[in-house]
């Protein structure tokens, strides 16, 4: 796993945030299934640390992919 480090702000955080799952997209979702693979460890490629801040406007993403949440934050946030 990354460390926390949000992913609108890049501030390092060790409370309050989380890891928040976008929806996987085709290349997710096979990358997910090899770390799934018996030894594998890595980061999950759909999660996405996020801090206080912007972790709830992040979680009301999560039905979408990362690529369309992430786009949709960035513009709000102006990052
Ligand atoms: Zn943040």
């Amino acid at each position: 796993m990354k460390p926390p480090e949000c992913t609108i702000c890049d501030k390092r955080f060790l409370a309050g945030g989380g890891l928040v799952y976008f929806s996987e997209t085709p290349e997710d979702k096979k990358q997910n299934e090899k770390l799934k693979q018996k030894g594998m460890v890595g980061h999950p490629p759909n999660a996405f640390w996020f801090c206080d801040e912007h972790i709830a406007s992040a979680q009301k993403l999560a039905e979408l992919t990362k690529i369309e949440a992430l786009e949709l934050l960035k513009k709000k946030y102006n990052t």
